[in-house]
């Protein structure tokens, strides 16, 4: 049987996995090692999984991002899942989890396992209820059996929803909102027609010693998370993280890595609340969210609703935020809306990274500050979060080479730019102070369009070529030219 990440740390060795990821985070081997031997970050690396370029979750690191793919029913390619992969891991998806409910599926995960630089993540439960026919008819034998199937496909960590149980259900019939997590009223209904325990409940340890031979990564199911505010922190929520809680525990005696699952719908004052109680029933096990939204009322913007949430989430010590969409509640989302969940995300997550003080994070603000105020706009574009937006949006009003160089933009036009008049007025302070007119010239300054189309001049020396963009934790170029070298059919179906 092969060392997972936790058995190894556990045992004092720091393995390859843990010195790239020092290497990415800018940490000690050693630190990684004790953050995972103690089950506070785990590393999701299935020994399958060959073209893995390994990142870590947990509190004391960079926060991660998730992007869900995969197919439905009603749309099933393989060169499109393979274009989405591409797409999330282009816009800067840490680990990418596929979803697919439709056709071609061991197919379809096999290729993004070979293709995908980053952590794979899964839901056995939909492709076991595919295959039964129904959830009714699902068996712990066929639940076991995907598991199985799916760990040595190379799949880095599976969601299982183990936490919803039979005494749990009645603590829903006053929700508002009922039980929304797909794989939880799927539990839900087999047990109410069966009569029975949650059969991932019942076959946990089953569940632990595969997990255990493959090193895949749990991910412990909410499938009582709130669908909406009227549902946050009610008893049903709370009463399966308790179980969640056992659950950890359980996994960890057989050296198997954990990370908990979270909500879901909650208002901004009780985002903190669920961090902190999720940390403490879970001993520190890396809490992964989805969102949370802070409000339900703008369907079509719930990219915007949740990163809200998944911002303050990170700020009080998620691990990892899982995207939302704007089709979030209303439809599959498409490339583009791939691209607006993942920068609203990444925002939320360097925002929380910048609030903890996380290591170098906040040079990447600096040195994007420095080249805004000294007027270095393609500087600016590249280490914009997305510079093709930044350099696109610039350029949709002042396309033309030369304003590349301006000293001004067409926000507040040339006569208004504070920047350009604040620099001005700091540099005449300067030259008076010196006995110089602004920037050297013996000519006094004429006002306003003098400065239209100017070279800039430095106050100080950019900082930003130093900036390694991102700073932490997210991927380097070559493992996101793996995915696009290896795709190249997928390339030209149109992707950029
Ligand atoms: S014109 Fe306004 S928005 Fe544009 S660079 Fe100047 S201050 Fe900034």
């Amino acid at each position: 049987m092969a060392q997972t990440q936790i058995q190894a740390a556990r045992e004092g060795t720091v393995t390859d996995a843990m010195k790239r990821v020092a290497e990415r985070e800018n940490r000690e081997p050693e630190f990684v090692r004790e953050q995972v031997a103690e089950g506070q970050a785990v590393i999701p690396a299935n020994v399958n999984h060959d073209a893995l370029d390994p990142m870590i979750i947990g509190r004391e690191f960079a926060t991660k991002v998730n992007a869900n793919i995969g197919n439905s029913e009603t749309t099933s390619d393989l060169e499109e899942e393979l274009r989405k992969l591409h797409t999330a891991v282009h816009y800067g998806a840490d680990t990418v989890m596929d979803l697919g409910t439709g056709s071609d599926l061991d197919e379809i995960r096999e290729t993004h396992v070979d293709h995908s630089p980053v952590p794979i993540g899964t839901v056995p439960l939909y492709e076991a209820v595919k295959r039964a026919g129904g959830p009714e008819e699902l068996t712990t034998e066929l639940l076991l059996e995907v598991i199985e199937k799916q760990a040595e496909q190379g799949v880095d960590y599976m969601t299982i929803h183990a936490g919803i149980l039979a005494e749990h259900l009645s603590l829903t019939d006053g929700r508002k909102t009922g039980i929304v997590s797909r794989g939880g009223s799927i539990m839900a209904s087999w047990m109410v027609s069966h009569g029975e325990q949650n059969p991932l409940f019942q076959v946990y340890d089953e569940i632990c010693e595969i997990f255990a031979e493959h090193d895949v990564t749990f991910s412990l199911g909410d499938s009582l998370r709130p669908g909406s505010l009227a549902d946050a922190c009610d008893e049903a929520q709370y009463a399966e993280l308790d179980t969640l809680g056992e659950l950890t525990r359980r996994a960890w005696k057989y050296n198997v890595q954990v990370m908990v699952e979270g909500p879901g719908h909650v208002p901004m004052h009780k985002v903190a609340e669920n961090v902190e109680r999720q940390q403490e029933v879970c001993d520190g096990a890396p809490f992964y969210v989805l969102g949370p939204l802070v409000t339900d009322i703008a369907p079509g913007y719930d990219h915007i609703t949740s990163a809200i949430g998944a911002a303050m989430a990170a700020e009080a010590g998620a691990a990892m935020l899982c995207y939302v969409t704007p089709k979030e509640h209303l439809g599959l989302p498409d490339e583009e809306d791939v691209r607006d969940g993942l920068a609203a995300y990444r925002i939320a997550a360097h925002s929380g990274d910048v609030a903890n003080e996380r290591p170098g994070a906040r040079d990447w603000d600096d040195a994007l500050s420095e080249a805004r105020y000294n007027f270095e706009w393609r500087e600016q574009f590249g280490l914009a979060l997305d510079p093709d937006r930044a350099r696109d949006y610039h350029d949709q009003t002042l396309p033309e080479d030369n304003y590349k160089e301006a000293r001004f933009c067409s926000m507040c036009g040339v006569e208004f730019c504070s920047m350009r008049i604040d620099r001005d007025a700091r540099e005449s302070r300067r030259g008076s102070r010196s006995g110089q007119s602004p920037e050297g010239s013996d000519q006094p300054r004429e006002g306003g369009e003098m400065n239209r189309l100017e070279s800039t001049t430095d106050l100080e020396a950019s900082p930003a070529a130093e900036v390694n963009r991102p700073p932490v934790g997210t991927h380097d170029s070559d493992a996101l030219s793996a995915v696009g070298d290896d795709s190249q059919s997928v390339e030209q179906a149109g992707d950029d």
